[in-house]
């Protein structure tokens, strides 16, 4: 059992209270900084279950399902460090450090790596994978000095273009941009390189291979309610911090100088000392009052964010489709990333309740969603199980799919398009006792499961300034 929040911490802070806005991984981190500080804290989530875009549930069978397919990454610090803290973190299962690819008539390539110090590690992956030509991966291979070597600036100067405009402007073969770094975009934001800013590929792709460690993939064990998000509810419940599901913050009270409180949907209005959102920027903008975006450029700057569409499906098999247990790309059809969690995620190997080890279930990324979206389920699932039908021509030979799931997302993570970078705000408002917290907020690993910790401890740290306590 975690220790509880000793007085002696509580009255540090003279009994400040902070109401958060938004039941996500931002608001609970930003939500555990602040009560392992002594606050008083308040989440209100507009939900009946907190978690956000990470959140999962039961169905009706007990099958558990997810907002969306989550993997974790060695360069995560934040994330571990807060798994750490709540003696969860043995619970990420570490892959093989390699990438697969699985294309259209059952071909396949494999990046692999060695242990060796970067750049040495990638050998492998650039010369060993099989699939391109040797003259491909030789303009690569000279892309990999701005990648590896350029530094944030250069990354910054890129986020005027689409990385598709990067890509052939630095003269890296149309074949890899079609094969490898579709898929790899759609992958870290659901946006295909022609939409997608040149900066966050070169960033996260020059962060990946510059250590060899952070580019290697986890799974969860298990569910993320069971294993993330539900470990950390339960430490703020017991260390005395209130959460309000099915609480929709309608909007910021403000008075011209700073905030006074939210009103609730249902007319409550509620006051804090300090109030943190942890909110997705689209919902944020409607919350902020209209005489603070005329007063500053700060929140008039929210309104250029929107949220990128993206649909997750599960297919459960009746026989076993893939054997790898690890994450898996494909370039083609709608299925940019995806595992077979029967293998990845042990907990995951059942259907019904009943035992699936030995027959798949996958859980799919389906990307680009946008023209998507408008199908319906039926269409939607029939062109995921061609694609897999298409990737795994032989062993999917006579497989009957024995159940599906689906859930839409049409605004999930920020869209980061080129020009967008330089409008992200900080934690710190301009006014004094409201703060920002998730991943469209800056740090460096934008909106992913680090980034949304990250922002959340950040905006927490400034709170705790704010009241002159020492980080
Ligand atoms: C399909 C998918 C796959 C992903 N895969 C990965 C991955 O592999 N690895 C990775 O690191 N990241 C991944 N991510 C990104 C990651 O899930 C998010 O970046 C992170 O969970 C965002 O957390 P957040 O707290 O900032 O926002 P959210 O999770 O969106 O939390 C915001 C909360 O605010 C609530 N809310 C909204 N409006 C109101 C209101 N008016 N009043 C009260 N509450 C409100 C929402 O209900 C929500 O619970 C993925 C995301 C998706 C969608």
């Amino acid at each position: 059992m975690l220790e509880t929040i000793d007085s002696n911490v509580r009255s540090r802070t003279g009994g400040k209270s902070v109401l958060i806005l938004g039941g996500g991984l931002a608001g609970l981190a930003a939500a555990k900084k602040l009560v392992d500080n002594g606050f008083q804290v308040e989440v209100l989530e507009k939900r009946n279950l907190f978690g956000g875009k990470v959140s999962s549930w039961k169905d009706s069978d007990g099958d558990s399902v997810e907002t969306g397919l989550h993997c974790f990454f060695g360069a995560y610090v934040d994330l571990y460090d807060l798994m750490r803290e709540l003696g969860t973190y043995e619970r990420i299962l570490w892959k093989k450090h390699e990438l697969t690819y699985t294309l259209s008539k059952g071909e396949r390539f494999t990046f692999r790596t060695w242990k060796l110090p970067s750049p040495l590690h990638l050998t492998p992956a650039l010369f060993g994978n099989g699939y391109f030509k040797l003259r491909e991966m030789l303009t690569f291979a000279k892309a990999l000095v701005p990648i590896l070597f350029g530094g944030d600036k250069y990354y910054a100067a890129q986020d005027d273009k689409t990385y598709e405009q990067w890509h052939e402007g630095i003269g890296i073969s149309k074949r890899m941009l079609k094969k490898m770094f579709l898929p790899m975009a759609l992958a870290l934001k659901f946006l295909p390189p022609e939409e997608l800013s040149a900066k966050v590929v070169l960033d996260v792709t020059g962060n990946f291979l510059r250590l060899p460690h952070a580019s290697e993939m986890g799974f969860l064990k298990g569910s993320p309610d069971e294993h993330l998000t539900g470990p950390l509810v339960s430490y703020l419940k017991r260390n005395g911090a209130t959460l309000r599901s099915e609480t929709k913050v309608k909007t910021l009270l403000y008075d011209g100088d700073e905030i006074t409180g939210v009103e609730l949907e249902s007319g409550e209005v509620l006051h804090a000392d300090y109030y943190l959102t942890a909110l997705p920027v689209h919902n944020l903008q409607r919350l902020v009052p209209e005489p603070l975006k005329e007063k500053f450029t700060f929140f008039r700057n929210l309104d250029a964010f929107e949220g990128v569409p993206v649909i997750t499906v599960q297919l459960w098999y009746d026989k076993q489709i893939s054997h790898t247990d690890n994450v898996l790309f494909s370039p083609d059809g709608v299925i940019p990333v995806y595992a077979d969690m029967a293998h990845t995620t042990p907990e995951y190997a059942t259907l019904r309740g009943l035992s699936h080890a030995g027959k798949s279930r996958f859980q799919f990324c389906v990307a680009p969603a946008k023209n998507l979206m408008p199908l319906s389920d039926e269409e939607v699932l029939a062109r995921v199980d061609a694609s897999v039908r298409d990737c795994f021509p032989e062993t999917s030979r006579g497989a009957k799919v024995v159940k599906s799931t689906i859930v839409r997302i049409p605004q999930s993570v920020y869209a980061p398009t080129p020009d967008k970078d330089k409008l992200r705000p900080t934690q710190a408002t301009p006014v004094a006792n409201l703060f920002l917290a998730g991943g469209y907020t800056q740090q460096r690993f934008y909106d992913s499961m680090e980034g949304a910790v990250a922002s959340g401890r950040l905006a927490a740290k400034e709170v705790l300034m704010r009241c002159g306590i020492p980080v």
